[in-house]
């Protein structure tokens, strides 16, 4: 039997309220953003607790000292309060107040010290005068504190009573993980790095967005994919989950890496290392027809988590999709990267193109054309239009496109890209076709999960 029904839609996007999503993945994003996250500790649980009322996430713990490939799981990081007091007990610098200002990683300290001692270890920025510097020390003992230029240029000589009360001791690692079943064991991995503290853009744009995702996904019927969402810590995170699921990570077929994709700014796709995988090129044919600038860099072995899916172990065919590229915008690693960097417009259309991503790779099949000695008639079947109207001279277009192309070697993919129409109507024009008996899908090279597959002719 040939049946529309065999191809999977995730939904129109067209559907969708954008401005409802938008408002709604922003709040998300509001409820997060005082939290203060880091590659271990509470604050990255909670942020787990907090993403599993939206959808069912399982959360792993993994102990410190534990070894995962050349890496080491470090000690667990938990702070209470920090601050820096001047000679009369006034708080000049409180992480209740912003928690960038506390290097993340801070050893506990507990002195009183002359500002020029107290110096070394408090950063800010001068070409940036007003904003607070974000700063780390994960993997060596450190500590210290950021602050305004304009505040560290206040700070009169004296004495300073400096507070750290944290803790870095042996706990554990904490990752959230959702795998949403599909019609086969292949896989999509959406994965997004979750241990940056107060910053909307870098961190809680892909985290919030991914979180939408899972829950749009988790609602749908007759997925092709099975679909596996990581909310990790950065590079030990993605360290550790390849460590602990080497096996499973041949499953994946396609992925992408979300940071960055709130802000104001065009689309940026960094490819992945094999560069023209499917998951590239289903990325730039979405950007392309959007009709908006954006730039597609090549891989390269910096950034974020895509750099370890694509060691040369592993090879995953993961891609990184931002708006503004991390590191190249100014409020970057600061605290102007805040709730009024990140929009819900932008949000919600950065949802709306992942899910387009989606949908072509659930709808990208390979047909034979069953009629392939000179073309079919389609005024007889009802599939030529008489009257006019651009959407209709495109349909009928892509359908010549498919007849044309589809000898068993060219996918839907391929033919979009060939023939510069949208995936969606050279989708639409498949359909059709098949719903008149003109084309039957090639065998796909996909594994099977479960017994019920749909049609297969
Ligand atoms: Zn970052």
């Amino acid at each position: 039997m040939t049946t529309a029904t065999t191809t999977t839609t995730v939904t129109d996007v067209a559907l969708l309220d954008p401005e409802r999503l938008g408002r709604e993945i922003y709040m998300l994003v509001e409820d997060l953003y005082p939290i203060c996250r880091s590659i271990t500790g509470d604050g990255f649980r909670q942020t787990m607790r907090r993403l599993k009322r939206e959808v069912p996430l399982s959360l792993y713990e993994v102990a410190s000292g534990t070894r995962v490939f050349d890496w080491t799981v470090p000690r667990e990081w938990n702070i209470r309060d920090a601050y820096v007091k001047n000679s009369r007990g006034e708080r000049v610098i409180d992480f209740r107040k912003h928690n960038l200002h506390v290097v993340n990683y801070s050893i506990p300290v507990r002195r009183t010290m002359p500002l020029a001692s107290l110096r070394p270890h408090l950063h800010s920025m001068p070409d940036r005068p007003d904003w607070i510097p974000y700063r780390t020390s994960y993997y060596k003992d450190d500590w210290g504190f950021c602050l305004s230029h304009r505040e560290l240029e206040q700070l009169p000589e004296g004495d300073y009573e400096v507070c750290i009360d944290s803790t870095l001791e042996n706990g554990h690692l904490t990752y959230g993980e959702l795998l949403i079943k599909g019609q086969t064991a292949d896989e999509v991995l959406i994965s997004c790095h979750s241990c940056h503290p107060s910053l909307c853009n870098d961190n809680l744009s892909g985290v919030t967005v991914a979180a939408f995702l899972a829950r749009h996904l988790g609602q749908q019927q007759d997925l092709r994919y099975s679909y596996r969402f990581l909310f990790i810590p950065g590079t030990i995170g993605s360290i550790t989950w390849l460590s602990r699921n080497e096996e499973r990570a041949q499953a994946i077929k396609h992925g992408l890496v979300l940071t960055c994709i709130g802000d104001r700014g065009n689309f940026t796709y960094k490819r992945s290392r094999r560069g023209n995988t499917e998951i590239d090129r289903a990325v730039e044919h979405i950007l392309k027809h959007t009709g908006h600038d954006h730039s597609v860099a090549d891989f390269s072995p910096y950034g974020y988590d895509e750099r370890q899916y694509c060691s040369p172990g592993f090879n995953l065919p993961v891609g990184c999709l931002m708006r503004s590229q991390h590191g190249t915008f100014p409020e970057y690693h600061t605290s102007a990267d805040n709730l009024d960097f990140v929009t819900p417009a932008s949000l919600a259309d950065s949802f709306a193109k992942i899910l387009g991503v989606f949908q072509v790779l659930e709808n990208n099949r390979t047909y034979m054309n069953l009629n392939p000695k000179c073309e079919p008639q389609l005024g007889t079947r009802g599939l030529y239009s008489v009257m006019g109207g651009t959407h209709i001279k495109q349909l009928e277009m892509a359908m010549l496109w498919v007849l044309n192309l589809s000898d068993g070697a060219f996918s839907l993919l391929d033919i979009a890209e060939r023939s510069g129409v949208a995936f969606d109507t050279i989708h639409q024009a498949a359909t059709l076709l098949r719903q008149n008996k003109l084309l039957r899908e090639c065998a796909s090279a996909t594994t099977v999960n479960k017994a019920s597959v749909g049609s297969k002719e």
